[in-house]
């Protein structure tokens, strides 16, 4: 291992031992950085609610316990053997994606998202609620500069996540109706103006302060979800995790229109008849990200040049950020400093 700082032993990490419960303060040990793996020192970590579905066991737990957090900005203070490309004092992004084998099927077909052996940061790999982490050098991203800050840590999945899904609906998409207005929609609504394609939100009934983020961040719409838009729209992402949205964003499709389901769980999908479908309507899923995705939102990121709307949390208050990412008072997203 080559360092060049003088490393502490122990580190802080907020750590989940059990599904539904409180994550714990706790000093462990700093990991040493194996083989082809950085030490990262980590400057901010965003909290996403791929997070929530983690504490609260929608998604089966594979290793407790379990640091988590998939949105990290920080500094690499480390090398383990066989890293080639990045060196102490690197400004470098952490993703969900963590490693993939490289030699499956679907890692074979440009499908590393797919991979049949694919690990996650802060799901089946410690992640970055926590002072240091270690990654694998591949599986990082090399940020641009006016991105190496606190402020930016939700890019590395809201961003990336998102973006994968902007770019799941149809090319000749114009009108796109965007249901749950946090962390991805406001950083894809962006790029949406900047692609001079119309952003239509949706938010839950009643919720006004989201309506006005919206608006604020560039959406030419906004209002609730059983709200229908004032036209017919090419295209709709779901960010939020409740499947009965799913129907009601078909419901105001135009003929070959897709609904794209942006995030990682969501509640069951109600029965609907199979004319909403027809017309060539689409229904997909976006699963994860790939290495090109990290590649293609970090060349379009800087032109717009994309900003982010956060609220901080010190690391020790991890639980309370994500209470208020469940109880939707958050406009935007958190993010945890050091
Ligand atoms: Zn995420
Ligand atoms: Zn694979």
């Amino acid at each position: 291992m080559m360092t060049l700082l003088h490393l502490p032993e122990s580190m802080r990490a907020m750590v989940l031992e059990k599904p539904g419960q409180p994550l714990q303060l706790k000093n462990v040990p700093v990991p040493a950085p194996g083989p082809g793996q950085v030490l990262i020192k980590v400057i901010a970590c965003g909290v996403c609610r791929t997070d929530l579905h983690i504490l609260d066991g929608d998604l089966p737990p594979v290793m407790l316990p379990l640091i988590p957090g998939h949105e990290v900005i920080g500094e690499v203070a480390a090398t383990g053997s066989e890293v080639t490309t990045l060196k102490y004092g690197d400004k470098i992004g952490v993703p969900w994606l963590a490693y993939t084998c490289g030699h499956c099927k679907y890692c074979a077909q440009g499908q590393e998202n797919l991979c049949e052996h694919a690990l996650f940061t802060g799901y089946t790999v410690n992640g970055g609620y926590a002072e240091y982490i270690v990654a694998w050098e591949k599986y990082c991203i090399v940020i641009p500069d006016i991105f190496t800050n606190q402020a930016s840590a939700p890019l590395l999945c809201a961003g990336l996540i998102g973006y994968r899904s902007w770019r799941m609906i149809p090319e000749y998409a114009e009108n796109i109706g965007i249901y749950g207005f946090g962390a991805a929609a406001h950083i894809i609504t962006q790029i949406a103006r900047y692609q001079s394609k119309s952003v239509y939100a949706f938010t839950k009934p009643g919720d006004g302060s989201s309506e006005a983020f919206a608006l604020e961040r560039g959406a030419i719409w906004a209002g609730s979800s059983l709200e229908s838009p004032p036209i017919k729209l090419d295209a709709a992402i779901i960010f939020a995790p409740d499947g009965s949205l799913v129907p009601i964003a078909l419901s105001h499709l135009d003929k070959g229109g897709a609904v794209i389901c942006g995030g990682i769980h969501m509640s069951d999908i109600p029965m609907f008849p199979y004319k909403m479908l027809w017309q060539e309507r689409m229904v997909r899923s976006v699963a994860n990200l790939t290495r090109e995705d990290g590649k293609l939102f970090f060349e379009i990121a800087p032109k717009i040049p994309v900003t982010t709307s956060v609220k901080y949390f010190p690391l020790s208050q991890a639980n309370e950020a994500l209470y208020a990412l469940r109880s939707g008072e958050l406009t935007g997203a958190a993010v945890l400093t050091f």
